[in-house]
This record gives C-alpha cells, structure tokens and sequence, in this order.
C-alpha cells in the first residue's frame, strides 16, 4: 500500500520538480509547468486509466496523482499540514505570501527609445475587453526588420494565440474582440 499522506508519506517523484503527475502502475512521472495543467494532466489521464479499466481481477488498477515537490497533492492535506496549496487564487495561502516584486513599467518614452537602440520595428499591438467593458490588457510587439513579412505576421499571430491563451488563465475571462493596431497605422478590432 502507498502512503500518500502523512508524517511517513511516500516520495513518488523529485524533490526539486514543483509540479509533475505521477500514473501508478507505470510508475511514470510526468513533469508539469503549473498546478492547472498538473491537475487537467491528472484529469485526463484518470478518465484514459478508467475507461480502459476491463474489471478483470488481473488487470491492474492505475491512477494518476498530482505530486508537489514529489509528494501526492490535496489542497486540503497541504492546509492542514500548514504548507501553501499552491493555488494562485486560494485566499488562505495568498495572506501568507511575501507580496510579488513591484514590475517597473517602462514609459512610452523608454519603450521608444528602447527600440530605436535596438533596430526594432514598432508591430502591431493586440488589445483585451469584455463585450461591454472597458479595455483590461493590451501587448504591443516589436520586431526586426531583418525578420521576413511572412515570419512577422506569422510571430505576430503566435504571440496574439499565446496572449489569448494567458488572458484566459489568469484574469478567467475570454477576449470578445482583440483590438489589433497593423504597421501602417490603421487599426482593426477582430470579433472572437
Ligand atoms: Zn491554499
């Protein structure tokens, strides 16, 4: 039997990999970026292990369990053992954390200037509202002229994807329209 819990509990993983899920039976450990993409990797592996499940005595039973530093994750097992959860949003651990570094914003001004030193050309800039909102982010990308126009725009589409991607993650909300500011100056607002 695995002791997942408790003062004797059972390392599964590596002690210096935060975040991996751990598949019992293969004794595989799969190394995660985060908590989320840990537990939606657990999710699906749990759903694959179970409907591959024949119920024949001889078929052994697996499970994937989320590890944090090695050991099986439960949020409420890391609570009451006074260790933080290591969800983003969780109220409990969040008043314990040391406040995150203060970013410098760089102004307008710098950002120009930054490029002009660099060779850079000013891109277009991809911008976040709800339907009836106000406007909540906003990325402006610059790139080489060295780069070609077709590599430009194909960045400039993968890094509106990934910005989309992060949005969603972070603040939980889906970008209805992205406000794109093209090269020549004109903008367009592209319905999602
Ligand atoms: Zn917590």
């Amino acid at each position: 039997m695995i002791k997942l819990f408790g003062p004797d509990r059972q390392l599964l993983g590596y002690e210096d990999q935060e975040w991996a899920v751990w598949v019992s039976g293969m004794d595989d450990v799969l190394p995660q970026p985060d908590l989320i993409t840990a537990l939606v990797t657990a999710g699906e592996q749990n759903a694959a292990l179970c409907g591959g499940y024949d119920g024949h005595p001889h078929t052994p039973v697996a499970y994937a369990v989320v590890l944090h530093h090695g050991y099986a994750w439960a949020q409420s097992v890391e609570h009451q053992a006074g260790r933080d959860c290591g969800m983003r949003n969780c109220t409990d651990c969040g008043a314990r954390r040391a406040p995150a570094p203060e970013l410098k914003s760089l102004t307008a001004d710098e950002w120009a200037m930054s490029l002009a030193a660099a060779g850079l050309e000013p891109g277009p800039a991809f911008a976040y509202r709800l339907a009836s909102g106000p406007y909540e982010a906003a990325v402006h990308i610059a790139t080489s002229t060295r780069i070609d126009t077709d590599a430009r725009r194909e960045l400039a589409d993968g890094i509106q994807d990934a910005a989309s991607g992060v949005i969603w993650r972070i603040l939980g909300r889906l970008p209805v329209a992205t406000l794109r500011r093209n090269a020549d100056g004109s903008t367009s607002e592209t319905a999602l």
